[in-house]
């Protein structure tokens, strides 16, 4: 079907053209305005049609292969036959010959400009979100039936076919982040589905201000349904209990991907001195001291209220006489440390998210070389390392080659002996490699 061209009212992300009747006229995919003044012509059907995103020639595959991201750089034009394309609405996806792709959602405010939710071409309607929590929430259920662990990822975005959803339980409560500007205008029938079927005591919304810029969200925490959480409130994350702050807390309160990993360095750690850097509420330190054995475990990390919480969390778990928390930044002391002699048998590195875009990604890598090395510094022949990368935009494979260029520059060989990721409650779509984002290598150092 030929395009038609007549003047409308178009408005996207504050732009706003005039219309007067159904339109399906080409946008700019980087300013939302019109990009040609061809003379209008009458449009024969005037249904009102979902708008539609035409990719450029060649750019089309990995969309065909599901990856649930187009960037604005993959997009030739845009159709719609509307009065106005706003941010947010539903927009069919095709390629350059005119083959239908996937049903997705427009945000001409986010880098990431459509996201895809289905290859069928059926609209997205309330019973299709509703079906997507269904299913994410019984393969928790399935995942946990019978487990003591009360704290877990419920929607894991992408790997769980919700791209720009997070939602994470914490015993009786739900805790939802809203990334995309899109999914947020959904979210009664999200929630509507959680209360169904998770009947939470209530469901608390917060959100990270980076998304929120790039998403150009206003959001406000707080209760969205039922009852505010207990502050603090108590997880168990099987033999570990942890008091979490949800509505203060980093991220959704806790990290709740480096459960398994917590449990695989404790392994290493009985009779040996470790060091816990970027301890943020203790999770590392206390299952070394708790289910390893450890006398001697040390945490660093620059945030007071999460030391706090450490310290609480550590006498909570019966280890208090075995933990010390320390507020330092981590570069500062572990060259400190290095000066005074000090040594470490275990040295456990969870920095924060080191790239965020794809123009930071070298500095990144370099910022991970640096500190694992001043890590590598502090260990005898012998000594573990523990270090986790949790961002998405650096592969597996380029971060082992931070380990490899760890070893040639401090001259120590390096060990994986483990090569870890993230639990299956948050598991990974392999259309979207991005979503196998934690990377968790335990290795000896000689
Ligand atoms: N290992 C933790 C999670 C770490 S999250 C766990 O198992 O729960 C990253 C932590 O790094 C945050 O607590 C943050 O406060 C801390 N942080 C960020 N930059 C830091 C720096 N330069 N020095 C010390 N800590 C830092």
């Amino acid at each position: 079907m030929q395009p038609v061209y007549v003047p409308g009212r178009i408005r996207i992300g504050g732009l706003v053209a005039s219309s007067t009747t159904t339109t399906r006229r080409p946008i700019d995919v980087v300013t939302g305005a019109h990009t040609t003044n061809r003379k209008p012509t009458v449009d024969s059907n005037p249904e009102p049609q979902t708008s539609r995103v035409i990719i450029k020639p060649r750019r089309a595959q990995p969309f065909f292969s599901r990856h649930p991201w187009v960037f604005a750089g993959a997009i030739q034009r845009i159709e719609t036959p509307d009065e106005k394309l706003n941010p947010g609405d539903e927009v069919t996806v095709h390629s350059s010959k005119g083959e239908f792709i996937a049903r997705g959602l427009i945000n001409h405010n986010s880098n990431i400009r459509v996201r895809l939710y289905s290859w069928i071409d059926e609209p997205l309607a309330d019973d299709f979100w509703r079906d997507r929590v269904q299913q994410a929430v019984a393969m928790r259920s399935r995942l946990f039936e019978g487990s003591q662990t009360n704290a877990y990822r419920l929607i894991a975005s992408e790997a769980d076919g919700l791209s720009g959803l997070t939602v994470d339980r914490y015993g009786d409560w739900l805790l939802a982040q809203f990334t995309s500007l899109a999914v947020h205008q959904r979210r009664e029938p999200i929630i509507t589905a959680l209360n169904e079927l998770v009947k939470p005591r209530g469901i608390w919304m917060r959100t990270d201000r980076g998304v929120l810029d790039a998403e150009g969200l206003e959001l406000e925490d707080g209760l969205v349904s039922g009852d505010e959480p207990d502050r603090p409130m108590f997880i168990q994350q099987n033999e570990l209990q942890f008091g979490v702050d949800v509505t203060e807390g980093q991220k959704t309160g806790f990290y709740l991907d480096q459960r398994g990993n917590r449990e695989a360095v404790a392994e290493y750690v009985r009779g040996r001195r470790v060091l816990d850097c970027f301890c943020y509420t203790g999770g590392f330190g206390i299952a070394a001291a708790k289910l390893g054995g450890s006398t001697d475990v040390t945490g660093l990390d620059s945030s007071e209220p999460a030391l706090e919480i450490a310290g609480a969390n550590a006498e909570l778990n019966g280890v208090a006489e075995a933990c010390r928390f320390e507020k330092a930044d981590v570069k500062t002391r572990l060259a400190e440390l290095k000066e005074q002699g000090e040594q470490y048998d275990v040295v456990i590195m969870d920095p924060p998210k080191l790239a965020r875009s794809r123009g930071g990604l070298q500095r990144a890598l370099k910022a991970y070389l640096k500190m694992n090395q001043s890590a590598v510094n502090l260990l005898p022949p012998g000594g573990i390392l523990a270090t986790a990368s949790c961002s998405g935009l650096v592969s597996h494979e380029q971060f082992e080659v931070v380990l490899a260029a760890v070893a040639r520059e401090s001259g120590r060989p390096i060990r994986i002996l483990e090569s870890r990721s993230q639990p299956a409650d948050h598991p990974v779509s392999p259309n979207c490699p991005e979503s196998r984002y934690l990377k968790f290598l335990i290795c000896e150092v000689g």
